[in-house]
């Protein structure tokens, strides 16, 4: 590949600043999709709500990624949506959404139906698992995306509730900002339940990665003893690439994946994000845009601080915001951060 994979590069900031843009220069930045040829539709309206929102104004290029070749006639109707930005489809390749040669294919069968006796959601989807580890550990090595240092994850049947007047990639490079969201989470815990040991396993195991300065709080109530469930929902990520692409980065994912949780449990992308970010990362780095009004079934982000709602022109309904609901994690980001809460942050707590 095109980047540095030299192991040694413990410091994950000093391995993305190879690579990253200068503060003032054009950022490298696309829009990313993940995407079937049957979401075509709802993707439209995506598209149009985030033209009409932001991308008029910047005119970023729009990647989409499918495992399966894109039908001629979705590329033309996603093209002509937004006639004049760039969209560009690619195919992922086959070893990057199929087993790997160590998963003992009884033990995921067995796992899947686990879950599926429990009712956790997707608990008995093959496709989400390839999913949920190709948004882990192969959506940065796409070919694709060499050119590029940020991206901007949007999924189908999201929309933006607020115009967004600024050019966020540009500020994220101006602010040296490297992961940028929107809503937080709990998950489910028989999703992950074995994820945590792995990841205690990979820091006692290789500790220099951890930065001095991480997030951890965010991630954990009790020092590290247990995973509080938080994770950023990744369904909206403004962030940079590099960050996936560092040592780092790789070395846990490759870890993880050895593990197997992907497919005997169902770990999550977010989850692996979110750690990721919080350890590898000052947790400075990391940045809530409470700005932006967003949704993405069933939650919302709604500014509730009237004078961004205002100035912002949103049309959600701030009674909806959950980013301060005991189900999320907002409370649990603003704590680990040490910052300030909006005045009327208890507002929707649950
Ligand atoms: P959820 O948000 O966790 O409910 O999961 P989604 O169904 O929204 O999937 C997350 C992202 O992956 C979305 O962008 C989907 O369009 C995409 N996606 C999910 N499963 C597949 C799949 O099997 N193939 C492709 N090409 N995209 C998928
Ligand atoms: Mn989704």
């Amino acid at each position: 590949g095109k980047y540095n994979t030299d192991p040694k590069f413990n410091d994950t900031m000093e391995y993305i600043r190879q690579y990253s843009g200068k503060p003032g220069a054009k950022p490298r930045a696309t829009f990313l999709t993940l995407l079937r040829n049957e979401d075509a539709d709802d993707m439209v309206r995506t598209i149009m709500n985030f033209q009409r929102k932001f991308n008029d104004k910047f005119e970023y290029p729009w990647i989409f990624l499918n495992d399966e070749e894109f039908d001629t006639s979705v590329k033309e109707v996603l093209q002509k949506t937004a006639p004049s930005i760039k969209m560009i489809f690619g195919t992922i390749p086959k070893e990057h959404w199929s087993y790997p040669h160590w998963i003992d294919q009884d033990k995921a069968a067995q796992g899947r139906q686990k879950l599926t006796e429990m009712d956790v959601i997707y608990g008995d989807s093959e496709s989400y698992r390839h999913m949920c580890r190709y948004q882990s550990g192969f959506f940065w090595r796409h070919e694709l995306l060499d050119d590029y240092d940020w991206y901007w994850r949007v999924e189908p049947e999201t929309n933006l509730h607020c115009e967004v007047s600024y050019d966020v990639f540009q500020w994220m490079q101006d602010n040296d900002k490297m992961y940028g969201f929107t809503l937080s989470i709990h998950e489910f815990e028989a999703t992950v339940s074995s994820l945590w040991t792995s990841v205690k396993k990979f820091f006692r195991a290789n500790p220099s990665y951890k930065n001095e300065y991480n997030l951890k709080k965010f991630i954990s109530n009790d020092g590290g003893v247990t995973y509080n469930l938080c994770h950023f929902w990744s369904n909206f990520e403004v962030a940079n690439l590099h960050l996936w692409r560092s040592p780092a980065y790789r070395h846990f994912f490759d870890f993880l994946d050895r593990e197997g949780g992907f497919f005997y449990e169902r770990w999550g992308d977010a989850p692996i994000h979110s750690i990721a970010a919080s350890m590898f990362l000052p947790k400075e780095k990391i940045h809530h845009f409470k700005d932006i009004g967003y949704h993405h079934p069933p939650y919302n982000s709604c500014p509730i601080e009237d004078k961004i709602y205002k100035s912002n022109k949103c049309d959600c309904d701030q009674d909806k915001d959950f980013t301060f609901h005991d189900y999320a994690c907002g409370q649990e980001f603003y704590a680990a951060q040490g910052i300030e809460k909006p005045i009327n942050w208890r507002r929707n707590v649950g």
